[in-house]
């Protein structure tokens, strides 16, 4: 290895060591201190802050959104963006261990800044809100909040080490069916059952499902079943979500599916009322050169990682990552912090994500993240194939 890089690369580990207190404390702080999405006012300014103190330029409130915010050190490109989520879940906290994703951002940024010193490009925090109950990012990247990265990282805790996960495409829809009322004993002829469309469309997807691809799911509730029992049901309405591994195929099943809800509102004589969610998760474009870096990088510090997942047919889920991955060149890689069996989203995984098994991984993770950014502001060629590989993959 290049004897200066190497002497840089020890150089962001012992940053990061040095900082190692604060960020625990910080990460701490926003663990036990649990915001949802969209009002992370608090961990949005202890993060600011943390930065500017370590002289990166803030921006507050990007694209409309109150609680994000871009942090930049360095200047001109390439510009490598390190993605921060720090919203928590309603009842069980930090039970994604976002607490532990934002610090590790700002961890490996401000020790990645000698890079950008000395080989010039800049080290960008991308603040981005409200990950699990609106897609903030999808948002974000909309407004072209990624356009100007050749580059996006996020690492974010589980069970597992893996440089880059797969996530699915998903589109949320709502569903209603309109009938008519009438006395379900005196006058039934005279109405139309809305509930009827509803069941017919729930049997229709269950004889659709046993034709569709492994990766593809297709799942929804009723959330207006219809007003009382001796009254035929005018209204009915549901949520659904569908998935699959690509956007292609996402767009082939939302056809199925619709055929579904038209077809149960043609026997029943019901009219149907469907509405797509304006924001569709994209599935995850992961770029195996940037994944590669991140193996290699923590093995350095110690860590093996698996490079990549297929698609599985289980643990299927979407990210708004999925929708920055199609901007920019983007991995969201997986830290151990808990042992295999303690999922995310569970009280078992919040705890995890406050002890030192947590703050061990987020260590690890910052360390790794900013030698991948000396890594890619020292070397053209790597950050040409990275770019490369990103362009083909359109
Ligand atoms: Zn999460």
């Amino acid at each position: 290895m290049n004897n200066n890089i190497d002497k840089l690369k020890q150089a962001t580990i012992r940053e990061v060591d040095a900082d190692g207190e604060q960020l625990q404390e910080l990460s701490l702080k926003i663990h036990d201190n649990p915001e949802l999405g969209l009002h992370e006012f608090k961990a949005c300014e202890w993060l600011t802050k943390y930065l500017a103190n370590r002289n990166f330029r803030i921006e507050r409130e990007i694209c409309e959104m109150p609680t994000a915010f871009r942090a930049t050190y360095g200047k001109g490109k390439p510009r490598i963006g390190l993605l921060a989520e720090y919203d928590a879940l309603p009842g069980v906290g930090h039970a994604c261990g976002h607490s532990l994703i934002c610090a590790i951002a700002v961890g490996a940024a401000a020790a990645a800044k000698k890079a950008a010193d000395q080989y010039g490009g800049s080290v960008v925090v991308i603040g981005t809100p409200a990950e699990e109950n609106y897609g903030g990012k999808i948002v974000m990247a909309r407004k072209g909040a990624f356009d100007d990265l050749d580059a996006a990282i996020l690492v974010h805790p589980d069970s597992v080490d893996i440089a880059a996960v797969p996530a699915i495409a998903c589109q949320q829809m709502n569903v209603e069916f309109f009938g008519k009322a009438a006395h379900a004993s005196a006058n039934p002829a005279a109405g139309i059952n809305a509930l009827d469309a509803m069941i017919l469309a729930f049997n229709n997807i269950n004889a659709l499902r046993q034709q569709i691809r492994s990766d593809g799911r297709i799942h929804g509730i009723i959330t207006d079943g219809g007003q009382a029992a001796n009254i035929i049901p005018e209204h009915t309405a549901g949520e659904f979500y569908v998935r699959a591994a690509d956007d292609a195929y996402l767009d082939e099943l939302l056809e199925k599916v619709l055929n579904c809800f038209v077809s149960a509102a043609l026997a029943t004589g019901a009219r149907l009322e469907y509405k797509p969610d304006e924001l569709r998760y994209a599935g995850m474009r992961s770029n195996i050169t940037l994944a590669q870096l991140y193996v290699d990088n923590m093995r350095t510090v110690g860590r093996e990682v698996m490079l990549a997942l297929p698609v599985l047919t289980t643990n299927l889920f979407s990210t708004d990552m999925g929708n920055v991955s199609h901007r920019t060149a983007a991995i969201h890689a997986m830290v151990s912090i808990a042992p295999p069996g303690i999922s995310p989203h569970t009280a078992e995984f919040a705890s995890a994500a406050g002890s030192d098994s947590g703050f061990k991984g987020m260590n690890d993770a910052a360390k790794a993240v900013a030698m991948m950014i000396v890594d890619l502001l020292s070397n053209k060629e790597t950050m040409k194939k990275v770019r490369t590989e990103f362009e083909q993959g359109k």
